[in-house]
């Protein structure tokens, strides 16, 4: 179904101010107290734990927080702090938004993140995927915006299908307003059914999205059965009728189209397929607020820094652009980002808690795509990344840091001046080098 006109929240578009009550206005003070206390002590930024405390001490304070206000939750292994400041981006055309663009996508980051803009009417909010369904029942009404399911911290998420289920029932449960869900992944496809199935019948935006990551949905989630991909209509299952649905909005190279024959090209400012498919899903939920395919393009297609990420950064004199990559999903899709190139690379690994601590993943990453091409191996588990690259044929060398990375490429390239070195990582590996620039 395809949002027309005012969207989901037509006698909402434009609601009065939500008005915060006293108590919950004075636990978010003191939230904002012990936050400040912790970036004066240099313990953090302070948001997270401040949040801690809020939701702590005020069970029902997300609740209170949303309710009144449009919100979008964007939830999925991949891309949803993206599309999150991409749909934020569009929501901004309508008036003020709160939005954790940090990526602080628990109940705690998300009531920071609503108590600082108190006057916001529309919110768009990153949520962690096993988060979703207690989310949903705290905040009620709104717009699920689902990207992707593929393997992620094997330590800690569960296998992704538990997660699907999760989400399939709960969106059968909760009294959600709309779900956008990604057409091209047979998982997302699955759970945001749920929605369709349950009392009211939501309503689904299906977004054509062009995934590579099969990987994870090689088996039916409905009846178990083999899906074939590839397939003229995308995928379907061998054995039972589930099928990629027809979709209202669905990419074609640099360009998406509607099912209301709108044909819009996206000239992003960020690069790759992944983040034309992030522009899309963001676009696609933007039309629940009432806001048009043309209108969130145009306003979207700027956003060029992501938390940090995306930034090009001089080390050693040398220009550097960071990349994250969380996950083999996401890895697939930064390597066809820099597959353009035959510049040396520096790559970058942690196994933090963050990152989940087995990295037995990076055996499931193409690494192969980098033959030809000299890399350094950074990051606290940089052997580890070199074994794997020995045995994916591609040349490189260790080293301990990004300046230290950036040094031994100069060696080895000579003249540098004219490249721009790509520096892809996982999470706490990008986090150490946009602190290491920021020195
Ligand atoms: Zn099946």
């Amino acid at each position: 179904m395809s949002p027309d006109g005012p969207g989901v929240f037509p006698g909402r578009a434009d609601p009065p101010p939500p008005s915060i009550r006293p108590v919950a206005r004075a636990v978010l003070g003191t939230a904002g107290a012990i936050s400040g206390l912790s970036r004066r002590t240099g313990f953090g930024s302070g948001s997270v734990i401040g949040g801690q405390f809020a939701v702590l001490v005020h069970r029902k304070l997300l609740h209170q927080l949303t309710t009144g206000r449009n919100v979008a939750l964007i939830s999925g292994t991949n891309g949803k702090t993206t599309t999150n400041h991409y749909l934020a981006r569009a929501l901004a055309t309508r008036g003020p938004v709160a939005t954790n663009a940090d990526g602080a996508n628990m109940d705690a980051g998300m009531v920071v993140a609503l108590g600082v803009e108190p006057t916001a009417t529309n919110a768009s909010l990153e949520c962690d995927e096993l988060w979703l369904p207690q989310i949903l029942r705290q905040v009620g009404e709104a717009v699920v915006v689902l990207m992707n399911l593929s393997r992620d911290q094997l330590d800690r998420t569960q296998e992704v299908r538990a997660i699907a289920s999760l989400w399939r029932e709960a969106l059968a449960t909760s009294p959600t307003r709309a779900v956008v869900a990604n057409a091209d992944d047979p998982l997302v496809t699955w759970a945001a059914s749920g929605a369709l199935d349950g009392p009211g019948a939501r309503a689904v935006t299906w977004v054509g999205t062009g995934s590579w990551w099969t990987l994870d949905a090689t088996g039916c989630p409905a009846c178990g059965g083999r899906i074939r991909f590839g397939e003229p209509q995308g995928w379907s299952c061998s054995s039972c009728g589930f099928a990629r649905p027809p979709c209202d909005l669905w990419l074609d190279g640099d360009t998406l189209h509607t099912s209301s024959g709108e044909d819009i090209p996206l000239p992003l400012a960020l690069p790759g397929r992944a983040n034309r498919a992030n522009a899309a899903m963001a676009t696609a939920a933007a039309g629940w607020f009432g806001i048009g395919a043309e209108t969130s393009v145009s306003a979207l297609a700027s956003v060029d820094d992501i938390a940090g990420r995306y930034r090009t950064e001089t080390v050693n004199g040398q220009p550097v652009r960071l990349l994250l990559a969380k996950n083999p999903a996401g890895w697939q899709e930064a390597l066809e980002m820099v597959d353009d190139s035959d510049t040396p690379a520096v790559v970058s690994i942690n196994a933090r808690i963050a990152d989940g601590r087995d990295p037995s993943w990076l055996w499931d990453v193409p690494f192969e795509r980098l033959a030809g091409r000299f890399v350094v191996a950074s990051g606290e588990r940089r052997h580890d990344l070199a074994v794997r690259l020995g045995y994916a044929g591609v040349e490189h060398a260790c080293a301990n840091s990004l300046a230290e990375a950036v040094a031994t490429v100069q060696q080895r390239r000579g003249n540098t001046a004219d490249l721009v070195i790509d520096v892809i990582g996982n999470y706490t590996a990008v986090q150490d080098h946009i602190a290491e620039v920021d020195q």
